[in-house]
């Protein structure tokens, strides 16, 4: 018992009323409304508990069994774990699990492995990859020359002849494929083909397609990828942060290097533990069966917005997420996605390839089954959410109809709580 400060071990989050209202009204948001955004997941109880953790006092850095700090015993046992199950659920022979971010990953790898200036090809933002992977305005953006590649305008996909016309004109050190409004498979040995006649690298950022990857339900970036960069709260449906994969030992001290101390510190240990049970989970039957329900479900809820007359872009999804074309209705991403939250469906508005729409407003959502597949939801209940967004996506000024598909929302969601009573995360022991 600390006498300075009576209750500091034992006080829970109650000892603080107003954090402790904001995180019960996030429970209540996230177990009353559908996610529906891609970047978000909803964790197992296991993850969230490693999360929250003692593990958050300790302080470690560099790698397992050669730390700087002592009393690392643990330390290096939790982080070896992680490692090693990374290594099992990809099959590759070397892993960092450190990245607290799915950027600071790409930062790492870039910073590790090229100099001041090279070259990164990489997939424009505007056709869906994702901002770490060079942006402007970037700390990658500012480092590098950025040459950026798109998509076909007729197909929406990857043109590899495109990619290679650019290679060959800009000499890249490195060529980045994964993006993160990109709902195509990736052709992994197309581009390592490009990458090996320019003698660049080959890097595949599969923030969220992983948990497919890690399942057999998606083509694997190894043995075509160099390095695989991850996010691991995406699809891996696990702790906040990021990860490195790759299997050439020489490749080893640059990239771990470039994580530590190249763009970060010390290692946040109560979230390497969080990877290490999602890649425990990762390991398990369970987790093959929810990709696949991922696969089903997402397939399920853009048959029935097409069908509905929605243009899902590139004529559907191999990765679980999806864009869809509102123009043909009029409404634009930004005022959608009011709607759909209003009525209790989170979603994202997002550009469309080729877009004529601002970012701000742009003429396209971004949808995953992620979220839902992990409470429960079946192809039916995907069926029924696409009936929801095509009604509010057809009257989203209409309060009457955001509250009707709000109450047909709640009653889905009171079927499929998440953690149950009491609430998890403000629980007390
Ligand atoms: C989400 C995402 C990231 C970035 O992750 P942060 O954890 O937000 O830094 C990187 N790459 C891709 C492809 C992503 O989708």
């Amino acid at each position: 018992m600390s006498t300075l400060h009576p209750g500091y071990f034992t006080d829970g989050l109650d000892a603080d009323p107003a954090l402790a209202a904001a995180i019960r009204g996030e429970l209540h948001r996230q177990n009353a409304g559908i996610e529906l955004i891609a970047s978000e997941n909803i964790v197992s109880r296991l993850v969230l508990e490693a999360q929250g953790s003692v593990l958050t006092n300790k302080t470690v850095e560099g790698l397992p069994y050669g730390r700087y700090y002592g009393g690392a015993e643990f330390a290096d046992a939790i982080e070896a774990l992680a490692v090693e199950r990374a290594r099992a659920v990809f099959g590759c022979a070397f892993a960092n699990v450190q990245p607290h971010s799915g950027s600071n990953a790409n930062a790492g790898v870039f910073l590790g492995l090229l100099k001041l200036g090279d070259t990164i090809l990489a997939m424009d933002t505007a056709a869906g990859g994702h901002i770490s992977h060079g942006h402007p305005a970037t700390l990658t953006g500012r480092d590098y020359t950025i040459v950026r590649y798109g998509v076909n305008r007729d197909s929406e996909r990857i043109d590899l002849d495109a990619v290679r016309e650019l290679a060959l004109r800009h000499r890249p050190r490195i060529i980045v494929a994964g993006g993160s409004a990109y709902p195509r498979a990736i052709d992994f040995a197309g581009l390592r083909a490009v990458a090996d006649a320019v003698d660049a690298l080959l890097m595949v950022d599969m923030a969220h397609f992983a948990g497919l990857v890690a399942t057999g339900l998606h083509p694997h970036p190894f043995p075509h990828a160099h390095v695989v960069t991850t996010t691991t709260y995406k699809s891996l449906r696990g702790a906040r942060g990021g990860m490195v994969l790759w299997n050439d030992e020489s490749l080893s001290g640059r990239i771990n290097g470039g994580i530590f101390p190249g763009v970060q510190g010390s290692v946040m240990l109560h979230a390497v533990a969080g990877k290490a049970a999602c890649l425990g989970e990762a390991l398990r039957p369970e987790f093959r069966a929810y990709n696949a329900a991922v696969v089903e479900n997402a397939r399920a809820l853009a048959e029935t917005l097409a069908a509905a007359g929605l243009r899902i872009v590139s004529g559907g999804t191999d990765t679980g997420l999806m864009l869809v074309d509102l123009s043909s209705r009029g409404v634009t991403g930004d005022v959608a996605a009011k709607a759909l939250e209003a009525a209790g469906l989170a979603v994202n508005k997002n550009m469309i390839p080729f877009d004529p729409r601002p970012p701000e407003a742009p003429s396209g959502l971004r949808l995953s089954a992620n979220a839902g597949t992990a409470r429960g939801f079946g192809a039916d209940a995907f069926r029924a959410i696409g009936g929801w967004i095509d009604r509010v996506v057809r009257a989203p000024g209409d309060d009457a109809t955001l509250a009707a598909v709000r109450a047909e929302v709640e009653a889905l969601t009171a079927r499929h709580p998440i953690y149950g009573p009491p609430a998890a995360g403000i629980s007390r022991p």
